[in-house]
């Protein structure tokens, strides 16, 4: 209960300094209150952490430097409606600031956790915090997680005290994602099938529609028998605009095979487009660290929207290929669009993100 403790000292505190108590009973009482504090277990200083996680990318090579990194316990964190037991942020309230918050809520045990397993926890907040990391559900060959970013195993156990080889592969693997090619990656969780790692259905339902100027209309819908889950979207009759209608999908930490060619397949069909038409694009990024962190930047773009289809669209296959994929990738976008300036209505099918294997 340091949480009660702590808070009680600090309300005598404030009493203290807000009566006219003789100096000797002063003395006294914050004697008690130091008593009393010593019978709770001190929670460690997180900056143990920082310093020991820039100790550890020091022996891996690399020079980072977490000293702007904030680090602070709160007795509750709250995100989204939703308790947590800690909280990493790489741009704290778009103010720039890393940030990694603890929670000491009796739920989440901090207060009885080892060293290490604090250590696993707050590396975890400092791969969001510092490295720009979001979590990656990926296994190794042996069901463990491959990373540290992991959230849906206990994350205060993924290595343990004794297991000094696993902790030096998941530091490392924390700072460059390209660690985790010495280990037997399991590539069967979340594809589709051998060849197929993404296919639209409409239980997806993180597609994003947006028409900035709400001059589009963009429906999903799912045609029984043609096996056609289709992507649809149309200017509206009437509207004006300079911008293009889009849909686009996040995946993040696309678990496929380095050195792979990556193709986004789509089939679009139109009875009419008039203007320029309708196009497809994907973005690719990653998050290479520097002394200061991690910077998120796109390192590819693939699109056809120089060139976009147009007219009458009868089953046209349209695709985009990212050759050689780099494990680096934190996450992809692909995007569905249609032009400014065209009218009609286009629908998108068998979208799929199709591997070939080096
Ligand atoms: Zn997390």
């Amino acid at each position: 209960m340091v949480n009660s403790k702590s808070q009680k000292y600090s309300a005598l505190f404030c009493y203290i300094n807000q009566s006219r108590i003789p100096f000797l009973l002063l003395l006294s009482l914050s004697f008690i209150a130091c008593q009393e504090d010593n019978e709770a277990p001190a929670l460690p200083d997180l900056r143990i952490y920082l310093d020991r996680f820039e100790e550890e990318a020091r022996l891996r090579g690399y020079d980072l430097d977490l000293s702007n990194v904030e680090a602070v316990y709160l007795d509750e964190i709250e995100r989204d409606g939703e308790p947590s037991c800690g909280w990493g942020y790489s741009n704290y309230e778009g103010s720039g600031l890393r940030r990694i918050e603890i929670s000491t809520a009796e739920d989440c045990g901090w207060q009885e956790l080892s060293d290490i397993e604090r250590e696993n926890f707050f590396f975890h907040e400092i791969g969001h915090a510092f490295l720009n990391r979001s979590h990656d559900e990926s296994r190794l060959c042996d069901g463990s997680p491959l990373s540290l970013m992991n959230s849906t195993t206990n994350i205060w156990r993924i290595y343990q005290e004794s297991e000094e080889e696993k902790r030096t592969y998941y530091i490392s693997e924390l700072i460059d994602r390209l660690a985790a090619l010495d280990q037997c990656i399991d590539y069967e969780e979340g594809w589709v099938n051998d060849s197929v790692f993404y296919q639209f259905t409409t239980e997806d339902d993180r597609w994003v529609f947006t028409s900035r100027e709400g001059a589009y209309a963009g429906s999903v819908s799912s045609v029984d028998g043609s096996g056609g889950d289709r992507i649809s979207m149309r200017l509206i009759p009437g509207s004006i605009t300079e911008e293009s209608g889009r849909w686009l999908r996040r995946i993040n930490n696309p678990n496929i095979p380095e050195r792979a060619d990556v193709t986004l397949r789509v089939t679009m069909n139109s009875e009419q487009l008039t203007g320029p038409g309708a196009a497809i694009s994907i973005r690719a990024f990653h998050a290479p660290v520097g002394e200061r962190g991690a910077q998120t930047e796109e390192y590819l773009f693939l699109t056809t929207t120089e060139n976009p289809v147009s007219g009458k669209l009868d089953n046209y296959v349209e695709e985009l290929t990212i050759p050689r994929y780099s494990r680096s990738t934190t996450y992809i976008v692909l995007f569905l669009r249609l032009m400014a300036g065209t009218e009609g209505e286009v629908s998108f099918e068998n979208i799929e993100l199709v591997v070939q294997e080096e």
